[in-house]
């Protein structure tokens, strides 16, 4: 097994682990909002979450005011669209064809000639740090620096 397959099957994996979540979570998003007092003073905070994004904020079972702002903490349409976006950023860092051994896209100009980064570059490492909790991390192989 390659450097890169390696840390391609490793990340895969939890992103395939995330996306199996997301999907279990059902639809929607989850907030922090924030409510004023009559002076505009801030009253205070919550957190709710909706079904969808015209659909009303609710806690605790229960449907709240129009906030006077929130701010989206979690879209698990985002999250499912950033997952297909790594995986694609991944997939554009794969190994050259002249030399697998090399990233194809990542190059370092040193002494004056163009130098293709060795697998796994730092774009790849970077898309693995995430998940430098999880079994099967080789933090001494993967870390960004
Ligand atoms: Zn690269």
């Amino acid at each position: 097994m390659t450097a890169y397959e390696a840390i391609a099957e490793f990340i895969q994996k939890c992103w395939d682990e995330d996306r199996a979540t997301l999907q279990a979570a059902g639809p929607g998003e989850i907030a922090w909002l924030t409510y004023l007092c009559p002076d505009g003073q801030m009253g205070y905070t919550t957190v709710a979450h909706r079904h969808h994004e015209e659909g009303p904020w609710v806690a605790n079972g229960k449907e709240l005011k129009e906030p006077a702002s929130f701010r989206v903490i979690f879209n698990r349409g985002r999250e499912l669209h950033r997952l297909t976006q790594n995986r694609m950023i991944l997939q554009e860092h794969r190994p050259d064809r002249s030399d697998p051994t090399r990233c194809r896209v990542c190059t370092s100009a040193a002494q004056g000639f163009h130098t293709r980064f060795r697998h796994p570059c730092r774009t790849v490492r970077l898309l693995a740090s995430e998940y430098d909790d999880r079994p099967g991390y080789q933090y001494s192989l993967w870390a960004p620096d």
